[in-house]
């Protein structure tokens, strides 16, 4: 697996390659999760690459950045192993030359005035420039994403649709653990006793729980705020009742740990 530091020794290398480009860009700390999308862009595309990047532009909360987990060595490890071919770890620098103020806006429209949008205000604006970046520096044929994250599924195509790049997104289903809870990076920082609470999650999606008792289930097992729990149109993200098909948004907090997880009722 070839690793790089900087676009320029990206960009010569990935000139001299052939064929179809697929893209994961990630923050680190992989799990299983994150390897089902390299597996994915094995399987579509010839040439796969990766990107580890705590992209600070996005983080609204300056400790969650702080103690984002940082697992370098591991996580090369796993995508050599899944045969990644590419993997391209930029400095802070290489992404922002001329530094993090005055960067570029996009119209998200309701997108971000909506769900993760309404709570973390500025999140989607520094996702959308650090994946233009770094789609700009490897122009992958496909992109493969994370249902896990499913508004951020719905601003990436917003992004390609208003930057007009000839890339085809592909969203792959939430991986999760035996007991449900979604794979997520965060996961490390629950205690044991947490991480079993938090399945409470994936309880109440199956139990198909009104959001009021959705509630009431998770603050009476461990979780200390829940944020929303929206039931939405799985195509517009506009809020929606009970009527299938819906999806079941959640964004709640364990141990000063926001998770977020979604449901499709079909
Ligand atoms: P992150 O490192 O959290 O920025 O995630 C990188 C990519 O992995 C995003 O497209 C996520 O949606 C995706 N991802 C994260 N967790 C999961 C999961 N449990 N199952 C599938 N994809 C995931």
């Amino acid at each position: 697996m070839k690793q790089f530091h900087t676009k320029l020794a990206l960009q010569s290398f990935l000139d001299s390659q052939t064929g179809t480009i697929g893209f994961v860009p990630t923050m680190g700390a992989l799990h299983v999760g994150h390897i089902s999308l390299i597996q994915q862009s094995k399987k579509e595309c010839q040439v796969t690459v990766a990107s580890i990047f705590v992209n600070p532009t996005q983080f609204n909360d300056p400790s969650d950045f702080e103690k984002y987990p940082k697992t370098l060595e591991a996580d090369l490890s796993q995508l050599a192993a899944a045969g990644c071919d590419v993997v391209y770890i930029p400095s802070v620098t290489d992404i922002y030359p001329d530094g993090m103020n005055e960067l570029p806006q996009y119209a998200l429209g309701n997108l971000e005035q909506i769900l993760e949008g309404k709570h973390r205000p500025g999140h989607f604006q520094g996702v959308c420039v650090v994946v233009h970046r770094l789609l700009d520096a490897i122009k992958p044929n496909c992109l493969f994403m994370g249902e896990k994250d499913y508004q951020q599924v719905a601003v990436i195509r917003k992004l390609i649709e208003l930057a007009n790049l000839p890339i085809t997104l592909i969203a792959c289903p939430t991986v999760r653990e035996a007991n449900g809870l979604a794979m997520s990076s965060r996961n490390i920082r629950l205690s044991a006793i947490q991480q079993v609470q938090a399945t409470h999650i994936y309880k109440g999606f199956k139990n198909q729980l009104t959001p009021e008792d959705f509630t009431t289930d998770l603050l009476a097992n461990g979780f200390e705020r829940v944020e929303y729990i929206s039931f939405c149109d799985p195509k517009t993200l506009s809020l929606k009742s009970n009527q299938k098909p819906y999806l079941i948004l959640v964004a709640a907090c364990i141990g000063g740990v926001r998770l977020i997880d979604n449901y499709l009722i079909a």
